[in-house]
């Protein structure tokens, strides 16, 4: 009665201060009577707008992570969040809705090597993570790209990034695998879409394709490998048939960093007298500033080397074992710019260090001023030196504070003002050169003239007579350019040119290396499982593949992730 007296009250009080035709509307009233709080709601309850406020709940938890027993906490404080129970069954709900249209595959890959101890920095390095990663050893998750594409198809045309009238879909795999303590590795493979330019940088707009805790090796990745290969086989061949009898053309393309790609392409190691993917160059040749290299090898060349047993065909030098994905092209197999950037800063820095051990200036005091040069420029920096070994390692740097050193970092503070001068000027080229090489802007011809150019200053050599006034020290020897180096002058204006519709930029790994780093360290947390009981408690590969679906399932629905601010009334006191 009271409540209906209330809502009585307002409707005759709003037509005094309000137009009808803003129809003011009274939804709800909290009040205390003997310190015990009301809520009082009018009107009749929307169904539809209530669970799409679940819904949006369910998206701001999941993208949170925000742990089930955080959230009950908090729904203990404000009594107006939607239960934590409800959360659940929504949840529970889109969860059975996704695995209809995509569903979890769990693979059993029985695992007879023994994990190999990985010798560089962890990447992740909790000790709740790595044990609970180390339990699903032998397991792979696994979606199909069909099921993906055919899931994310009516987005991608009402945003017309594809065009029916032009059946055409640029289909990038990646492949990454992060250091988790110094055992293991989470390594995944994903698939996104080229055309979607606007959103490659984000992690959310790669899927993936097969997850699973291991070795990054070839006999491993074969096995894990395989279901893709066949699918991408039919996809090549047959094209990707939509619910409206569209059929689909895929061009697949391939990006990762170098170990991964010449596993994926069953290439010799790096150091090896062959070491480059693309093009016949040997390690004798690899300095030679006067060489030209352009991309000489191809599938056409490697496929029936291996696949074809009448064939007496060679494969080109440094292919030792059958390619995984044999139907991507080989010059669309593209190097991810952000490792160029890394290894190459990586060589730099060694080849200073180096100088300055070989001068026997590499002290406590020389070390003091390396920090405080990398203070100034706000990089956290240490060196310190190993148990037993006595050498001294430093932090390895992320590629932010990488680029920030590039940019800024003076070598004045460790070399006479000449010396400095030149390292330096090769430091800020490189810088230029990476931005260069991300901006779709740049032309391809430009960027091989000044690849070049910084090449023949890495490879200055000295001028005049050693210990003499004439003498002018140069910077760096023939064999110290690397393999990456290699692919940045010879190869990268060559796929600049070929993939400038998308930009190099577009082949980038950054996204999935941050979409495997995150989940990882979200879910293999004790606290981040489900915890429902028996076969309820899903492993942690489910659960990523499960919040994978989920937020693909909130992309094509748009749900919403914020409400607009109600106006807030404060009346102190209420006159008589
Ligand atoms: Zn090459």
């Amino acid at each position: 009665m009271f409540n209906e007296h209330l809502a009585f009250n307002f409707t005759n009080t709003s037509v005094k201060y309000f137009h009808p035709d803003d129809c003011p509307i009274l939804q709800k009233i909290c009040f205390t009577v003997q310190d015990k709080n009301f809520q009082a709601n009018f009107g009749i309850q929307n169904k539809e707008k209530e669970n799409q406020r679940n819904e949006a709940f369910t998206k701001v938890i999941d993208q949170g992570p925000i742990a089930r027993d955080s959230y009950q906490n908090l729904t203990a404080l404000q009594p107006e969040l939607p239960r934590e129970t409800t959360i659940y069954k929504t949840k529970k709900r889109i969860n059975e809705e996704m695995s209809n249209a995509i569903p979890i595959l769990i693979l059993n890959i029985s695992n007879e090597q023994s994990l190999t101890p990985i010798h560089k920095n962890p990447d992740i390095n909790d000790p709740e993570i790595i044990e609970e990663v180390l339990k699903y050893i032998g397991k792979a998750g696994y979606r199909k790209i069909t099921d993906i594409l055919l899931y994310i198809l009516p987005d991608l045309i009402n945003r017309h990034v594809i065009n029916p009238d032009n059946p055409i879909i640029n289909l990038r795999i990646s492949g990454d695998g992060r250091n988790v303590g110094r055992k293991v590795k989470h390594v995944i493979i994903t698939c996104t879409i080229l055309d979607d330019i606007v959103n490659l940088y984000k992690a959310n707009y790669h899927y993936t394709i097969i997850l699973y805790p291991g070795t990054e090796n070839y006999k491993l990745l074969q096995r894990m490998i395989a279901p893709i290969a066949s699918e991408l086989d039919d996809l090549i061949l047959n094209g990707l048939r939509d619910s409206n009898g569209t059929i689909w053309t895929i061009n697949p393309y391939f990006s990762s960093d170098w170990k991964f790609m010449a596993i994926v392409l069953g290439f010799n190691a790096p150091n090896s007298k062959h070491f480059c993917l693309w093009c016949l160059c040997t390690k004798e040749n690899i300095g030679n500033k006067h060489k030209v290299c352009i991309i000489e090898k191809n599938m056409d060349q490697i496929k029936p080397a291996f696949f074809d047993n009448n064939s007496s065909v060679k494969p080109p030098p440094g292919y030792i074992k059958p390619p995984l994905l044999q139907m991507i092209p080989l010059n669309h197999y593209v190097p991810d710019e952000l490792h160029i950037m890394l290894r190459i800063w990586d060589r730099l820095w060694n080849l200073v260090l180096h100088e300055l051990k070989t001068q026997n200036q590499f002290d406590n005091l020389t070390r003091k001023k390396i920090i405080a040069e990398m203070n100034r420029i706000s990089v956290s920096f240490q060196f310190w030196q190993d148990q037993g070994t006595q050498n001294w390692s430093y932090t390895s740097l992320m590629g932010g504070d990488k680029e920030i050193v590039l940019k800024s970092f003076n070598f004045g503070v460790v070399f006479n003002e000449e010396r400095a001068f030149l390292i330096n000027h090769l430091w800020r080229d490189f810088y230029q050169l990476y931005n260069n090489m991300k901006s779709q802007k740049t032309s391809p011809i430009q960027f091989a003239n000044q690849a070049k150019q910084w090449l023949d200053l890495f490879l200055t050599s000295s001028e005049g007579e050693l210990n003499s006034d004439t003498f002018k020290e140069g910077l760096y020897r023939p064999k110290d350019v690397t393999p990456y180096i290699h692919v940045l002058v010879h190869h990268i204006p060559e796929f600049m040119k070929q993939h400038q519709k998308f930009g190099l930029c577009a082949f980038s790994c950054a996204p999935v290396e941050k979409k495997n780093h995150d989940q990882v360290s979200a879910f293999f947390r004790k606290t981040m499982k489900d915890g429902g009981k028996g076969a309820e408690r899903k492993s942690a590969i489910f659960e990523i593949l499960h919040y994978e679906n989920r937020s693909m399932y909130f992309a094509q629905k748009d749900t919403i992730d914020k409400y607009s601010k109600p106006q807030h009334i404060h009346i102190k006191k209420l006159k008589k």
